[in-house]
């Protein structure tokens, strides 16, 4: 039985109201008998609750202090059990896998809060920890742009980013009907899988995500026109598009490339530059 609880919407409180969908989400999220869980905002413990079931150990996040003594005595009985009160964006995601998952592998797996969902994907990718796989439940209109492929709908910076870091698997849709409150819209079910070794491997990063930024800004520009806007401080127009027509026409748009395509031109870019 749930206790009576005003749900914060600040803080994306759209909780699941029945068990179904915490199992199958479960089920996909990778944690098994090697395989321990970092949850983040476990809410009243839904999700929690099968999570416990599958995996040796399950560190949950929780930002609201509320929650915290109802989510303790819920679980008291689990030694597997661990729980944090802190903004998942602050922790150090380091230490907790040192020190709560040792000798074991880790996955994250969430129901997430819609407010930060692309921040919190992104601390996970860009901090390159040891983490099997991060499943989570993310607006629809979200997860079809992570897997949308170039002059997709959808694809964009967002989706290049990602894409550069992990394999995104698409799991199943959620009805608006499984939460409370209700939400306007659909939410889906996804894993992103941290690639060990990343196929595309831009000679620099920070070349490559200046190149990003730029590409996907201005959707309407030609790529020549958006990166002068990134890189006409170091590189001349002409030489922006003698890099561009080695492999595209002069009227290519950012949003027509690739990650691998557009790390190739952020390596002709880093090498003119650095030259
Ligand atoms: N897991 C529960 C469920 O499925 O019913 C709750 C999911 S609800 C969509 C998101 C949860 O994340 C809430 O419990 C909220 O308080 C928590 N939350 C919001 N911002 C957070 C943050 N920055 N760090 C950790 N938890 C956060």
């Amino acid at each position: 039985m749930e206790k009576a609880f005003t749900k914060k919407k600040a803080l994306g409180q759209n909780f699941l109201t029945s068990d179904n969908i915490p199992i199958r989400i479960a089920s996909v999220c990778g944690a098994d008998e090697n395989t321990g869980v970092i949850e983040i905002g476990p809410g009243m413990g839904i999700l929690t609750k099968q999570l416990v079931k599958i995996a040796p150990k399950v560190v949950a996040i929780e930002l609201d202090e509320e929650l915290i003594p109802y989510l303790n005595e819920r679980f008291q009985s689990q030694s597997n059990f661990k729980l944090i009160n802190n903004d998942v964006l602050k922790c150090d995601i380091d230490r907790i896998l040192d020190t709560e998952f040792a000798g074991l592998d880790c996955c994250v797996c969430a129901n997430l809060p819609y407010y930060i969902t692309t921040p919190i994907i992104m601390m996970l990718l860009e901090g390159g920890y040891n983490l099997k796989c991060i499943t989570v439940m993310v607006q629809k209109e979200v997860a079809d742009r992570l897997y949308a492929k170039p002059r997709e709908d959808g694809y964009g910076a967002i989706t290049a980013s990602v894409n550069y870091y992990a394999k995104v698997v698409k799991h199943f849709k959620v009805g608006a009907a499984n939460f409370s409150p209700r939400p306007k819209v659909d939410s889906a079910v996804i894993s992103l899988i941290p690639y060990k070794d990343k196929p595309v491997k831009p000679l620099c990063e920070k070349t490559f995500f200046e190149v990003l930024r730029g590409a996907f800004a201005t959707r309407r520009k030609t790529l020549a026109n958006s990166l002068g806007a990134v890189f006409g401080n170091r590189l001349s127009k002409e030489e922006l598009q003698d890099i561009i027509a080695i492999d595209h026409s002069l009227t290519v748009r950012g949003e027509e490339l690739s990650v691998a395509e557009l790390a190739k031109i952020s390596d002709r870019i880093y090498m003119k530059i650095e030259g």
